[in-house]
């Protein structure tokens, strides 16, 4: 069963909490730079350039919030990670997501995304860590399953599961390109940002 596009709408970038404006309830991706995020983003709202505003340049490195027609949110939050990103900027990223991570009264679920086909990467496991211990409810996305060969899924869920301790089921496979995981995670959300 096809499960309708989530309605987003970009509303506003900011570089702190206090920026943003009040949500009844909200959720928000992060996930290493590279990682699929806006792809994903895209494919949760059929739309081919809504995250494409968070790739602007200046805007890489903000937190982006959209709405839906229930008022409910969900935010984008900068990529980690970024070699390209000066240091300074860098320096900056731990206390603005530590920050809105710890702060937003409004966030139900934090997707954090980790690259199917190479598995959870040193950092990815540092921030499920951190994320973890300090309670934030999560969800554990892996992304570009389009990427890993039919007869090697199996064993990469297991593992990607394994590295996250977590059970298989609790991981949601997402394809952006081929749109595998994509009604999954749609419907998820939808329930999550019910107001
Ligand atoms: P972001 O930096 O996390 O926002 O990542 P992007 O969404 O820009 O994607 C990074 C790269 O991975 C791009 O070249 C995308 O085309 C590619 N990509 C993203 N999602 C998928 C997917 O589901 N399958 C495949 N094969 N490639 C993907």
């Amino acid at each position: 069963m096809s499960v309708p596009p989530l309605q987003l709408t970009f509303v506003m970038s900011g570089t702190r909490l206090s920026d943003l404006p009040d949500s009844p309830v909200e959720v928000a991706f992060v996930g290493r730079s590279n990682v699929g995020k806006s792809s994903l983003i895209n494919a949760v709202a059929n739309r081919k350039q809504l995250a494409r505003v968070s790739k602007t340049p200046g805007r890489t490195q903000l937190i982006n919030l959209f709405t839906l027609p229930n008022g409910a949110t969900v935010v984008d939050l900068p990529g980690y990670g970024f070699a390209a990103v000066p240091t300074r900027e860098k320096a900056k990223w731990g206390p603005m997501i530590e920050s809105y991570l710890l702060g937003r009264e409004a966030l139900v679920v934090l997707l954090l995304l980790v690259d199917g086909e190479i598995g959870p990467t040193k950092l990815d496991l540092q921030m499920l860590n951190w994320v973890q211990e300090n309670e934030i409810p999560y969800l554990i996305v892996a992304t570009k399953a389009d990427k890993v060969r039919p007869s090697k899924l199996a064993g990469r869920q297991q593992q990607v599961a394994r590295a996250c301790m977590l059970e298989e089921r609790d991981v949601f496979w997402a394809s952006a390109s081929k749109g595998t995981g994509i009604d999954r995670l749609r419907g998820h959300l939808l329930d999550l940002l019910k107001v």
